[in-house]
């Protein structure tokens, strides 16, 4: 009669930490995985010549700042150059 005693609280203590892990013999993958983190906010660049905002990787170095397009830093280093 000991032994039945010991079986079922070993029987009860295996459903406890079962349920504790989740639903015994289902699978990790099919719990839904975490979202994935947002990508982090890229820094925005304005034109110097024309003030139009654009990402950094799209912007386009040149002299006095940077510029949305070869025509702007053209035109805003001829003016430059004038003054
Ligand atoms: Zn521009």
């Amino acid at each position: 009669m000991k032994y039945l005693l010991l079986l079922a609280l070993l029987a009860g203590l295996f459903f406890v930490l079962g349920v504790r892990r989740g639903r015994p013999g289902e699978p990790e993958a099919r719990r839904s995985p975490p979202p994935a983190p947002p990508a982090p906010p890229q820094a925005m660049l304005r034109c110097a010549e024309c003030g139009m905002h654009l990402p950094a990787d799209e912007a386009l170095p040149g002299r006095g700042g940077v510029f949305c397009g070869a025509t702007h830093r053209a035109s805003f280093e001829a003016r430059q150059g004038q003054a």
